[in-house]
């Protein structure tokens, strides 16, 4: 089970930066969760827990790029305007296996081998045939339409490196070198809780003053999307004396716990201090909008995230603070998720010392750069914002002024959400 350092989660009272509590993620997660064996059949999307050496050459054998006839180069330049006879067929699979003399060619189809003594070949749309015979078009490369054994993949080379993630071409790579079972990380296994005694689950009956959870219908979706194994364990009344032993016991059999709601300040706010009771709470105040607070630490030997309860602040904390948490345990190696520079067609002013992330509307123009939208108000409970925008646009701690046509940054959701 991964563990977080010690250190790393330490008590801040004092408002942190967003790049500080990434910082902070970053080094946390000293180890990542277990290895297993799996099919190549089962490993898209899967975390590759061995690096790989290519065991043979990729083509194995010199073959043919076209249908065609494949010649001796050396004897086509001495003699380009000759009739060859063509002494033999081979396919994909079924190689010519007789001998040929440099003078003569043989019949070839897209994927077969090279007959030995033949290094090129002719397309079968630009020769000639007479009889048995056939003449080929001047101007022909050495090589011509030629594949060499091991011009994908050579002996010997590293295919590709612990911690890569298994996309479709990747899992086909690694069938090209015959491989058929493969380490990968298990997948990592996350207990899901909404805290709220005005929470229902859709389909229950209403009672005054009761709202549906809508935050575990997100949360789950983008943390498989992030990969993870989700269990959902449903929604927590605000009682101490039900959170913590149900935070305790999730924590038993998972490696990250995370929670909803109950973070902040209030009366009926228990998730802190059933932290405090039952594992080791680290709580950031981090100076982001929306989000703050959000609650990191340990139970046992799972990670813990208590995000807020308005559905934009946790699903932006999802997107921004605990995906990159996943990342480190779930053995992925990768880059951060790809942004970019958009216009802005608004102008505001902010406050300086905080990260802000609007609700953003991108558009892409031809012939320019593209256009961002912000949503018309910036409350942290209205979903509708999300329905309405394609991803988040990103305000540093330093900005104080966007004026209409400045470039702001723009996380797409499809890069935030996977
Ligand atoms: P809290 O941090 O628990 O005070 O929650 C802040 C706000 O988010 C309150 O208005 C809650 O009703 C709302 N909220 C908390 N959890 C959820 C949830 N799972 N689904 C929808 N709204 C929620
Ligand atoms: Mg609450």
């Amino acid at each position: 089970m991964p563990r977080l350092a010690n250190d790393c989660f330490a008590i801040s009272e004092n408002m942190i930066s967003a790049q500080d509590a990434l910082n902070r993620i970053g080094k946390a997660v000293d180890q990542s969760v277990g290895i297993e064996k799996c099919t190549l059949a089962d490993s898209a999307n899967r975390i590759l827990a061995e690096t790989i050496y290519a065991p043979r050459n990729v083509p194995p054998a010199d073959n043919s790029a076209v249908d065609g006839y494949a010649f001796a180069y050396g004897d086509y330049e001495k003699n380009p305007q000759q009739f060859r006879m063509i002494v033999g067929r081979s396919a994909a699979g079924m190689p010519y296996q007789g001998q040929v003399s440099e003078v003569d060619a043989v019949k070839i189809l897209t994927g077969a081998i090279m007959p030995k003594t033949l290094d090129s070949v002719a397309m079968i749309e630009d020769v000639q045939i007479e009889d048995d015979k056939v003449l080929l078009p001047l101007g022909l490369k050495p090589g011509a339409n030629c594949r060499k054994a091991g011009e994908d993949i050579t002996h010997g080379d590293l295919l590709l490196e612990k911690g890569t993630l298994l996309r479709p071409q990747e899992v086909g790579y690694l069938a090209s070198i015959g491989l058929s079972d493969i380490s990968v990380y298990r997948p990592v296994t996350v207990a899901l809780f909404s805290t709220g005694d005005e929470l229902l689950n859709p389909g229950s009956p209403e009672f005054e003053g009761s709202i549906f959870d809508s935050n575990r219908m997100i949360l789950a979706a983008i943390l498989q999307a992030f990969g993870c194994q989700v269990t959902d364990l449903g929604i927590l009344k605000d009682q101490l004396e039900i959170v913590g032993p149900a935070l305790l016991r999730a924590s038993e059999t998972h490696d990250l716990v995370i929670t909803s709601g109950g973070v902040s300040m209030g009366d009926e706010d228990h998730v802190k201090n059933a932290l405090v009771e039952i594992g080791r709470l680290n709580f950031w105040r981090i100076a982001i909008k929306p989000g703050r607070p959000l609650a990191l630490g340990q139970i046992g030997d799972a990670a813990f995230v208590g995000l807020p309860g308005n559905p934009i602040a946790a699903m932006v904390c999802c997107l921004k603070f605990v995906r990159p948490l996943v990342a480190k345990l779930s053995g992925i190696n990768r880059a951060p998720a790809l942004s970019f520079q958009a216009h802005a067609s608004f102008s505001l002013q902010k406050k300086p010392g905080r990260t802000e992330w609007l609700r953003g509307r991108y558009t892409p123009q031809s012939n320019r750069i593209g256009d961002i939208e912000k949503y018309h108000t910036d409350g942290s409970g209205v979903l509708s914002s999300m329905i309405w925008a394609n991803g988040l646009i990103e305000l540093g701690d330093n900005v104080t002024q966007i004026n209409q046509g400045d470039l702001v940054t723009y996380l797409p959701f499809s890069e935030l959400m996977k």
